[in-house]
C-alpha cells in the first residue's frame, strides 16, 4: 500500500524579489513500511521536501497525499491534525522542550491529543524504556547526551502511534556510533512496529542503512534505488514494484 504520495511537486520561495528554486518537479511514491531516505548535498531540498510532506509547508504547484488525505484541500487546523496523529517529527536539533524532562517531553504529544493523565504516563514510561532510556526519564535535556535526546525525540514521534516518522538529518549532530546505534534503533521500530520512516542525509552510514535510496539534486530526483537488506543484491525498482513509480517527474 502506497502511504506517501508526490506527485510533480515544485516549491518556490520567494526572498527579497528573487525567487529560489527548493523542489522543482518531484514525483514519487513510498509504501505503507518502507525504510528509506533522501539523500543529497546541503541545499538539494531534501527539508523542503520533507516539510511539504509533513504539512509543515505547501507546495507552489503539484500535489501530495499522505495516508489517503490530499494535503492541498486541507485547512491549517486539519493539518496540524493529521501532523498530531498521524506523523511524527524527528528534527537534526532534537528540538526538545529545554524545561520539561525526558517523560513530559514525550508525554505533551499525548497531551495535546487528550489522552488521560495515568496513560500518557505508562505510555511515556514504557515507550523510554523501549529506547533504552528507562532509567533515564526524570532527566531534563541538558542533561543528557545528544544520542540520548535523538533517542527522547525518537520516542516523542512513535509514542502516538503514527503511520509516518519524517526525520531531517536525524544524526547529523551525533557522533559515528551513536548515529549508528540511533539508525538501528530506527529500523527496529520499523520493522517491529510496521512505522514507514522517511529519513533525508547526507551521512554516507545512514544512506548505507537505507533500504531506499532517494538521490536529490538540485530540487530534483537524480536517482531512485531500492536495495535488499542483509548485503542482498541491489535493484532499481520498476513499475512491477508496488508503490513506485521510477523517473515519473520527467516533465519540466
Ligand atoms: P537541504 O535540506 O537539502 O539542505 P533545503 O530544502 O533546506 O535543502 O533548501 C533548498 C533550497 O531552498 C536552498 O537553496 C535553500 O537556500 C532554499 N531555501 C530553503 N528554505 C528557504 C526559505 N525559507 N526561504 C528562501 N529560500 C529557502
Amino acid at each position: 500500500m502506497e502511504i506517501i504520495t508526490v506527485n510533480n511537486v515544485i516549491k518556490n520561495y520567494e526572498n527579497n524579489g528573487l525567487t529560489v528554486a527548493a523542489v522543482r518537479g518531484v514525483t514519487m511514491h513510498i509504501g505503507q513500511g518502507e525504510f528509506s531516505a533522501i539523500a543529497g548535498p546541503s541545499g538539494s531540498g531534501k527539508t523542503t521536501l520533507l516539510n511539504l510532506i509533513g504539512g509543515l509547508d505547501r507546495p507552489s504547484s503539484g500535489s501530495i497525499t499522505v495516508d489517503g488525505m490530499e494535503l492541498s484541500g486541507m485547512s491549517p487546523k486539519e493539518l496540524a491534525d493529521l501532523r498530531l496523529r498521524k506523523i511524527g517529527f524527528v528534527f537534526q536539533a532534537y528540538n526538545l522542550i529545554p524545561v520539561l524532562t525526558a517523560r513530559e517531553n514525550v508525554e505533551y504529544i499525548l497531551l495535546l491529543q487528550g489522552v488521560e493523565r495515568e496513560e500518557r504516563e505508562r505510555r511515556s514510561v514504557a515507550i523510554l524504556t523501549e529506547v533504552g532510556l528507562g532509567s533515564e526519564i526524570d532527566r531534563l535535556p541538558r542533561e543528557m547526551s545528544g544520542g540520548q535526546q535523538q533517542r527522547v525525540a525518537v520516542a516523542r514521534a512513535i509514542v502516538s502511534e503514527p503511520s509516518i516518522v519524517l526525520a531531517d538529518e536525524p544524526t547529523a549532530n551525533l557522533d559515528q556510533k551513536t548515529g549508528e546505534a540511533l539508525i538501528d534503533l530506527m529500523h527496529r521500530l520499523n520493522k517491529e512496529k510496521k512505522i514507514t520512516f522517511l529519513f533525508s542525509t547526507h551521512d554516507r552510514m545512514v544512506m548505507e542503512r537505507a533500504e531506499r535510496l532517494i538521490r536529490l539534486t538540485d530540487g530534483r530526483i537524480a536517482q531512485d534505488r531500492a536495495e535488499k537488506p542483509k548485503g542482498g543484491k541491489m535493484k532499481t525498482k520498476t513499475s512491477a514494484n508496488a508503490g513506485f513509480k521510477p523517473r515519473a517527474a520527467k516533465k519540466r
